[in-house]
């Protein structure tokens, strides 16, 4: 390291010779964390409002997790599926007794876990139905069947010709969705809540709709619980906030607090379509990634936990309702549930969006802007009252300051 670059630099020039592009990343170099507190190469301290995009939900480096971790790693780290082992059968137990589904297949990432949805959906039909339709704005991940799935055309360019059976309908349109269906649909895929696409929830009535459609047509309907799983909007799964079931769910993200693990979940009739042969993942239902993810439901399902996911949701909303009315001319409020929250922005807040989110992380606070339309925090489900005045504060400077410069800009 030569003396005038910061140990930030160091790791960004070194990065930058040998890893793909393919990210744009903030110049820190993150070296631990705790909490929601993380601390980059040159010592600077961030204060966590993204816990590593909703997957670090119990905070980072959560002790019974780390335990959980250690003490499988001492006594087994991989067996292939040709065996069975006990974290994968416990975590399924668990998935399982907590919701509609009877059965789980893992895999690693919440793509892969789509990608299993998709080719069950695929092999459950009848007569070799195949298209999916799924929603506008939607994001499912970056393999080719999930890019497909995903209904953002930003995702799809230079990546042609796509995997064939995937339409999107309009977001909030039943008849357009409806008029989607044909004989050769077998399933219709959706977010209970749009992360990505800026925390667009969908309503209680559009889901039930959805659901209609499904049973009119004898689709599966299957909902990407990736993001909003696991506790992230107070209940366990987003959908449960509802009484529609699905045939489908899947999880991934804040499954294991941070360890690579994705699950399809779906009803013993469905999952008797896949038999030995039929899908696969050589690291799918990792011993360690298991019993991490045993120790994180415990957390989640603790006495008081997602009730505390509620209040600390409406105290962060509220802090934002008071920001809205101390700055209309950047924000028009927020929208999502629990601690899956966007502030939504006026045109002239979205325009300013990203400069927002920089300042912040200069100021040593970490959100993002999601879907070029809102400010998305999803902190650590462990966050403290305390931590959210503070976050909001800064925020407040941010605003304050970025309002002062637009103002200047009108003169
Ligand atoms: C993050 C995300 C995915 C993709 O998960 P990966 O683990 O990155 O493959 C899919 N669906 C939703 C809703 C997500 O938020």
């Amino acid at each position: 390291m030569n003396i005038t670059e910061s140990a930030n630099q160091h790791w960004q020039q070194r990065a930058d010779k040998v890893l793909v592009g393919s990210y744009s990343r903030y110049p820190a170099a993150i070296i631990s964390g705790k909490g929601c507190r993380l601390k980059d190469a040159n010592g600077k301290d961030y204060l966590d409002f993204l816990s590593g995009i909703a997957v670090c939900a119990l905070g980072h480096c959560h002790p019974a997790v780390n335990a959980a971790i250690s003490r499988q790693a001492e006594q087994l780290v991989h067996i292939s599926n040709l065996y069975y082992t006990r974290p994968q059968i416990e975590l399924a137990e668990i998935l399982v007794a907590q919701s509609f589904a009877d059965k789980v297949f893992f895999c690693n990432s919440g793509a892969e876990a789509n990608e299993a949805a998709i080719k069950m959906a695929r092999i459950h039909s009848d007569a070799r139905r195949y298209k999916i339709i799924s929603l506008k704005g939607s994001f499912h991940g970056r393999t080719l069947a999930t890019v497909a799935a995903t209904g953002q055309p930003k995702f799809h360019q230079g990546f042609e010709p796509l995997p064939e059976g995937f339409v999107h309908a309009p977001f909030g349109d039943l008849a357009a969705l409806e008029a989607l269906v044909d004989d050769m649909t077998c399933a219709i895929l959706c977010e209970p809540i749009q992360g990505e696409s800026g925390v667009l929830p969908l309503s209680k009535q559009y889901l039930q709709g959805i659901r209609e459609i499904c049973n009119k047509f004898k689709l599966l309907l299957i909902f990407d619980e990736v993001q909003t799983g696991m506790g992230r909007t107070g209940k366990l799964f987003a959908h449960q906030h509802t009484d529609i079931i699905p045939d489908i769910i899947t999880l991934a993200k804040a499954l294991a607090n941070g360890l690579p693990i994705g699950a399809m979940m779906t009803t013993e009739d469905i999952a008797a379509s896949m038999i030995p042969g039929t899908h696969a993942s050589t690291f799918g239902g990792n011993p360690i990634c298991c019993a991490a993810g045993v120790a994180t439901l415990q957390q989640v399902l603790s006495e008081g936990f997602l009730e505390r996911v509620i209040n600390q949701g409406q105290y962060l909303q509220k802090c934002l309702a008071r920001m809205t009315g101390c700055f209309p001319a950047l924000l028009t409020g927020s929208r999502g549930k629990g601690l899956l929250i966007g502030a939504t922005l006026t045109s002239e807040g979205i325009a300013k969006g990203p400069e927002i989110v920089d300042k912040m992380f200069s100021r040593g606070v970490l959100i993002n802007f999601a879907g070029n339309a809102v400010l998305r925090f999803a902190p650590p489900l462990t966050v403290t009252k305390d931590e959210i005045d503070e976050m909001c504060i800064v925020l407040g400077e941010v605003l304050l300051e970025t309002e002062k410069s637009r103002q200047n800009t009108l003169q």
